[in-house]
């Protein structure tokens, strides 16, 4: 597998959020989202080949019980439910990063932590632009995933405007579990995070949704490998 990083940190964000856990990140992702803070995982070669007792070997050097498989994008990579596998033979916890666009039946994951994104990702470029809005949000697959696996929603929220498209697509999923759905602020920095993390925060009052940390960019302020 085409492996971009692999670290040992923090959970930064959802109901993990502080959980020491290692990482591996998964190089390829088609969406080309516009606020992307790991444009360096888009390309499916942007990394080494490791084989997954190789990738394996590594994780278990941090001695983390918790694992994260994270993009990239990992659902498109064909060899994720091998690697899902040897990671649970392994005894560890496992959270996937999705945005949700691609389904795999049956994997022992103990968290699909799926990101669906909102118009506000669209990229600026207008090459890319439709990728993006072909793969960005595929309600079938959203809801397969949450009906088959523990899920939390992410959605990352620009400005206020937002809040209707999210429920809206929560709506059109149906059946998601209130609780279970998390707003964060959209921040490539400490700085800017900070500045809206209290419009979120008034957003989540409103709503009901969960409030989503984001220490990495609190704590390191978005330094690769954290
Ligand atoms: S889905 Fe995630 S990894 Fe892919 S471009 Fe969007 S933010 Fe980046």
């Amino acid at each position: 597998m085409v492996i971009n990083e692999i670290f040992y940190s923090l959970q930064g964000e959802g109901f993990l959020a502080g959980v020491p856990s290692a990482f591996i990140r998964l190089a390829g992702c088609p969406l080309r989202c516009k606020w992307c803070d790991t444009k360096y995982a888009w390309d499916k070669e942007a990394g080494r080949h490791h084989s997954i007792p190789e990738i394996a070997r590594i994780v278990q050097q941090t001695q983390s019980k918790f694992v994260v498989i994270t993009g990239g994008e990992p659902m498109i990579n064909p060899d994720l439910p091998k690697l899902v596998k040897k990671l649970k033979d392994l005894n560890k916890h496992i959270t996937l990063e999705t945005a949700g666009i691609a389904y795999i039946p049956e994997m022992p994951c103990d968290l699909m932590s799926i990101s669906p994104k909102l118009s506000n990702s669209t990229p600026a470029d207008p090459k890319l632009v439709e990728i993006h809005e072909n793969f960005r949000l595929d309600l079938a697959v959203l809801r397969e995933l949450i009906d088959n696996y523990k899920y939390q929603l992410k959605f990352v929220v620009d400005s206020e405007d937002d809040l209707s498209e999210i429920q809206q697509t929560v709506e059109k999923i149906g059946s998601v579990n209130l609780e279970k759905v998390m707003l964060m602020p959209q921040a490539a920095t400490r700085d800017e995070y900070l500045a809206k993390s209290p419009m979120v925060a008034d957003m989540c009052k409103k709503s009901g949704f969960t409030f989503c940390q984001r220490l990495q960019i609190l704590l390191w302020d978005n330094q690769r490998g954290t």
